[in-house]
């Protein structure tokens, strides 16, 4: 017997081709004697070059098991992760040293980690110049030009200890941003700051997205910085679950934002907890086709077919 069925799907291009960070079904275990913890649970995410994204979510929701993925010092369990044409996931120790060295910057949540203590921040910037083998009239410029960019040109004789906690985020980023890297991950940067010192470190990653047009990826629980980037993505257990995505400010209109949910490539999208618990829906939903939306119900609804 021939059944008549549709002509196959013509190839499709590979998922987030034109993306320069790609996360496809990303999973992350932690594995200790007795328990596992799955940290990312499937986690698909693409950033375009050149954007900036706030990444937000519950403490415990894998923010920074994602960070450290994209930052190559942590291995995914299963899954993609590509990152400017490198697979994070089969990466020779070669390539993997060259990777985090050249392609991506990393600014740590802790800010004492990403400076050193008896260092001013001139030599700190210079030190992975140098390790990358940069002549030294170059080194001195690309120094200098960078503290001067993120507004601690003052700083450049300092040590941290000498430095406030603004100071010091703003150098670790100069740091992070030495050999020119094409993406800077910034992990809860501004996390053990006060408001007004959040946003100034805040407004230098924006700087540095719109001047060396470096694609920035950072991690905040503050909801009021995360409101100045086009793009806020939301992680919970371990998937993205929802974005907002604003449009730009101009001279005369406010710029306008709108929440989306993710839509996962299986189709898959998770309903807010708000909304299962006013409809109280639990394990099965009843879904109907309409023109141009989706109608989700109870399953103990009558109302099983559209009206
Ligand atoms: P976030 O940064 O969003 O707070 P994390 O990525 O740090 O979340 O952690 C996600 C989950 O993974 C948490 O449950 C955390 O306890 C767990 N986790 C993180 N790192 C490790 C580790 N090295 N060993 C075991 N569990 C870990
Ligand atoms: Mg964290």
């Amino acid at each position: 017997m021939v059944l008549n069925l549709p002509a196959p799907p013509r190839h499709s291009p590979e998922f987030g081709h034109d993306a320069l960070v790609v996360c496809d079904n990303l999973v992350r275990i932690y594995q200790s004697e007795a328990v596992e913890v799955q940290a990312l649970q499937g986690l698909d995410l693409l950033v375009q070059e050149g954007e900036m994204i706030a990444l937000v979510g519950a403490s415990g929701s894998g923010k920074s098991t994602l960070l450290k993925v994209l930052a190559g010092v942590d291995s995914p369990t299963a899954g993609g992760a590509r990152v400017a044409g490198h697979d994070l996931v089969d990466m020779s120790r070669r390539e993997r040293v060259h990777y985090r060295r050249h392609v991506v910057g990393f600014v740590r949540q802790q800010t004492a980690r990403n400076l050193v203590p008896y260092l001013s921040s001139r030599q700190t910037v210079d030190l992975p110049l140098t390790i990358a083998g940069t002549p030294r009239a170059e080194r001195r410029a690309r120094t200098a030009e960078l503290l001067e960019l993120l507004g601690v040109g003052h700083c450049a004789d300092r040590r941290p200890a000498e430095m406030s906690g603004g100071e010091q985020q703003r150098v670790s980023i100069a740091v992070a941003l030495a050999n020119g890297p094409r993406v800077l991950l910034a992990d809860e940067p501004t996390g053990e700051l006060d408001s007004e010192t959040a946003a100034e470190v805040f407004g230098a990653l924006r700087t540095v997205n719109r001047e060396l047009g470096a694609t920035v990826v950072v991690v905040t629980h503050d909801a009021e910085v995360s409101g100045q980037v086009a793009r806020t993505v939301a992680i919970r257990d371990g998937r993205t679950s929802s974005e907002v995505l604003r449009s730009d400010e101009t001279a005369d209109a406010p710029g306008r934002s709108e929440e989306f949910a993710v839509m996962d490539r299986a189709g898959r999208v998770q309903l807010p907890r708000e909304y299962r618990e006013a409809l109280d829906l639990t394990s099965r939903v009843r879904l109907a086709l309409a023109e141009d939306h989706i109608r989700i119900r109870s399953d103990r609804s009558d109302h099983g077919e559209d009206a």
